[in-house]
């Protein structure tokens, strides 16, 4: 019998896997990634600097453990170049392999910047435990970090790498740091805490290019100033890796559009995780994965399920400032209203009959999440 295959070990590939066994402990499971096919949580990549933490302390599970636990076979360094839905099977090293089903878990890639300039190549992201392997040894014996991005990863790294003992520069051209998840108030309260601890911020301006600089790196900035960094990290963005799906003629817009069984527009072939696209949105975090991993093992067991989302809270790793947010779903109605207390800031999102659609939380209040969570189920 085709194994059940899954493309990629994330957590979105690994954690269809343990959903799926819980109800199917024997059919075939056949799991490719371009990792090495560890478990890791990718959350603590930007948390793990200060810490001193290896890619091989971050790793909590090998390929090998993972295969035993899952009853699976795992083929790591694996890439899979083509998906053939007429024929059932897939492309990898100039050979066909056959699937019974076939789940895309293939997350997301870093965008980069159309960057000018000889170092521009320098420029590192870190997305993987490779990338955070290469990102530490990049720190090795340096001081200056220029971070380009202030949203959630931006702002975590930030806060990492001072507490690490770096000096840290931010540039985004926007006005404020997380501005697409939470109300200035909040943000300006974050950007004050972290800069009292020695984050310089640049907003308003974009990097145009990096030049080396002796051993260092110079920013050349788009008001024209520039910055010197030892290192230079760009947390601008992920995109859906969606280049295999379109390539098989999936229907692809910003991630691969699935249903709420988690089905792609061929037949037998799912998407979960940072590259699908459910209910007409990619939600690059782990709650919504957690969600569609659950649902589609559900289906792929032949039980009835369709993808539904609880509200789901984000917490940011900045211990400078603390932040719980629940972003309103995209397109709501209504307006944040914002109490800045001597506990922190607590904003919340409501319509125009006083209903609660999303919250953000600071310090202190930070604990007011779960009834708030309550009040938004209710909504
Ligand atoms: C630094 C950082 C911090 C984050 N912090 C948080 C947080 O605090 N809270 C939160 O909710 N979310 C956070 N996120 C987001 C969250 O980690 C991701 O949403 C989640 O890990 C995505 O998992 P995934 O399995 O979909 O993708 P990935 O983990 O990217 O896995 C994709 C897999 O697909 C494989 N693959 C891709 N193409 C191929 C191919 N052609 N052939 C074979 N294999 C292939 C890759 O090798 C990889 O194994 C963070 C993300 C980052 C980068």
């Amino acid at each position: 019998m085709s194994p059940l295959i899954i493309i990629g070990s994330g957590l979105a590939g690994f954690t269809l896997a343990r959903e799926w066994r819980k109800l199917d402990p024997a059919t075939p499971l056949h799991i490719f990634t371009c990792d090495d096919g560890e478990f890791y949580s990718k959350p603590m990549l930007s948390n793990a600097i200060a810490g001193g933490k290896s890619a091989a302390q971050l790793a909590t599970k090998t390929a090998t453990q993972m295969a035993q636990e899952l009853n699976a076979e795992i083929s790591a360094h694996t890439e899979i170049s083509a998906i053939h839905p007429d024929r059932h099977s897939i492309g990898v090293n100039g050979q066909e392999i056959a699937y019974s089903r076939l789940v895309l878990a293939q997350g997301a890639d870093p965008i980069r910047l159309p960057l000018r300039g000889n170092g521009a190549d320098a420029v590192l992201s870190v997305n993987n435990l490779d990338d955070y392997t290469h990102f530490r040894a990049a720190l090795e014996g340096k001081k200056r970090v220029a971070v380009l991005g202030g949203g959630l990863i931006g702002c975590e790294f930030a806060n990492d790498l001072l507490a690490g003992g770096f000096s840290v520069d931010v540039i985004d051209p926007g006005t404020r740091p997380l501005s697409t998840l939470l109300p200035a108030e909040a943000s300006l309260k974050l950007q004050e805490a972290l800069g009292k601890q020695g984050v310089s911020w640049h907003f308003g301006v974009k990097a145009d290019a990096v030049e080396h600089s002796g051993n260092a790196l110079q920013l050349k900035l788009s008001d024209g100033s520039t910055l010197d960094a030892d290192v230079v990290l760009s947390a601008i963005g992920l995109r859906s890796r969606t280049a295999l799906a379109a390539a098989a003629g999936i229907t692809i817009n910003r991630g691969i559009v699935v249903d709420n069984q988690l089905k792609t527009s061929a037949p037998d072939i799912y998407a979960i995780g940072d590259c699908a696209e459910a209910q007409g949105k990619v939600l690059l975090f782990v709650m919504p994965l957690m969600q569609q991993a659950r649902t589609l093992a559900k289906v792929l067991a032949g039980t009835e399920a369709e993808l539904s989302y609880p509200a789901m809270p984000v917490v940011i790793k900045t211990p400078a400032y603390p932040i719980t947010v629940c972003p309103p779903p995209i397109g709501s109605e209504g307006s944040w209203k914002v109490e800045s207390t001597p506990q922190g800031v607590r904003a919340l999102f409501l319509d125009g009959a006083d209903r609660l659609h999303g919250f953000a939380l600071t310090e202190q209040t930070t604990s007011e999440k779960n009834n708030l969570v309550l009040q938004l189920e209710k909504a």
